[in-house]
């Protein structure tokens, strides 16, 4: 018999029923330190005073109204992304995918206004943009799009990292723009080079290709800048945001520059909730406390230690790891055994980490995690990969 929550999942059987900072609290008591926050969603913990204090302040006063009228939230909110980035103008949307089908739609719209026939974009193989039609046929993977067809046409797909592959497809005339992950969060966190994504850049200048840039796993300072790409030196066209901007309370963003986002008048898109009055009073809370110079500096800081005992770690175990990669407190371990079993040692350790492509275990703390819980974080995995049994030679 279906259980009556469609299982599209493989859940952990955890239920949590109270969180404070970087701990979880499980139904039987048991307290687990959280090294996912929700998959970089919880980005200053669970409980944070002010959060909760802007998403109650709020309840109590207005939830919802409509994008037929003003919602000062909203505009606060934007005026905040647009003050602190490259962009001049955002659209608020409820999660990473709604972002991705707004960037789709905006790159198309932008050539069509021009009345230029270009509506190819070029994606990277091991991407993931979210779970959308859009969304399935920008990444391109065989796992996320087998039976779904016929899939949204006009994605090009290059193999990350092939430069002469990217080159080649760019000659073409019908690109409309290129998607990516600064650092791709599902398949393996992988960053590209600071180098690329310059070239990247410059090839866009060069074709008048947009830039889409996918920070929904990787911006609201995780990798200890406000957004990854701030790195590179390089600005996108258009970008993604999500997970991170709520704090927990679901809000995405599509922020854009003026020019890419020349086709976007009133009634090309719209959505019921995105940006509401309970989402962005959370947002605004988020930005206030991220957007600041000095946390984000904190973030590089314990970004330091962590990746500094992740080292220690797989020296320590390199039966059971073979590399740390990623950046800031988006950190990767890329495992020399199967990353369910690292990830299920890890739980009984009472420490939560979330599996992700190319056997690596994914640690996305909150930004705001102490340095004891760092330690102690360290300290529980070290005992977790003791537990790992080593594979045993053929
Ligand atoms: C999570 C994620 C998405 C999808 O966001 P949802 O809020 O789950 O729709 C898109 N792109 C990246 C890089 C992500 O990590």
């Amino acid at each position: 018999m279906i259980p009556a929550i469609l299982p599209t999942y493989n859940r952990a059987p955890l239920a949590f029923v109270s969180g404070e900072g970087s701990w979880l609290v499980e139904r039987g008591g048991r307290r687990y330190l959280d090294l996912g926050a929700g998959i970089a969603v919880n980005v200053l913990g669970h409980a944070h005073p002010a959060l909760t204090e802007a998403l109650t302040a709020q309840a109590g006063q207005l939830w919802h109204t409509s994008n037929l009228y003003e919602i000062p939230q909203q505009q606060e909110l934007a005026e905040r992304l647009v003050e602190a980035t490259f962009a001049d103008t955002v659209f608020f949307t409820n999660s990473g995918t709604e972002a991705c089908e707004l960037a789709v739609k905006m790159a198309r719209k932008y050539w069509s206004t021009k009345g230029e026939d270009r509506a190819t974009i070029v994606a990277f193989t091991g991407s993931f943009h979210g779970r959308s039609s859009a969304g399935i046929a920008a990444a391109g993977s065989k796992k996320m799009t087998d039976g779904f067809g016929p899939l949204l046409p006009g994605f090009v797909h290059v193999p990350f990292g092939d430069h002469d592959a990217f080159a080649e497809v760019m000659k073409r005339d019908d690109i409309a723009a290129v998607i990516l992950e600064p650092i791709q969060g599902e398949g393996g966190i992988v960053p590209v080079p600071d180098q690329c994504l310059k070239g990247l850049r410059d090839v866009c200048d060069r074709t008048g290709a947009l830039m889409i840039l996918d920070e929904v796993q990787c911006g609201m300072g995780r990798t200890g800048k406000l957004f990854a790409h701030e790195w590179a030196g390089v600005t996108p066209d258009i970008m993604m945001v999500a997970k991170g901007i709520g704090g927990g309370f679901p809000l995405g963003a599509l922020l854009a520059t003026e020019h890419a986002a020349a086709g976007m008048s009133a009634g090309t898109h719209g959505s019921t909730y995105g940006g509401n009055p309970l989402a962005c009073a959370v947002g605004n809370a988020v930005m206030e406390v991220v957007a600041d110079e000095a946390f984000l500096a904190e973030v590089r800081r314990k970004a330091g230690l962590l990746r500094q005992g992740l080292e220690g770690l797989v020296a320590s175990h390199p039966d059971v790891f073979e590399v740390v990669r990623g950046s800031g407190l988006m950190l990767g371990l890329k495992c020399r055994v199967p990353v369910g079993d690292v990830i299920a040692a890890a739980r009984d350790a009472e420490v939560l980490i979330v599996p992700a492509a190319d056997e690596t275990a994914r640690l996305l703390p909150a930004l705001n995690i102490g340095d004891d819980d760092i330690r102690e974080a360290l300290d529980r995995l070290d005992r977790a990969a003791a537990a790992v049994k080593a594979p045993q030679p053929a």
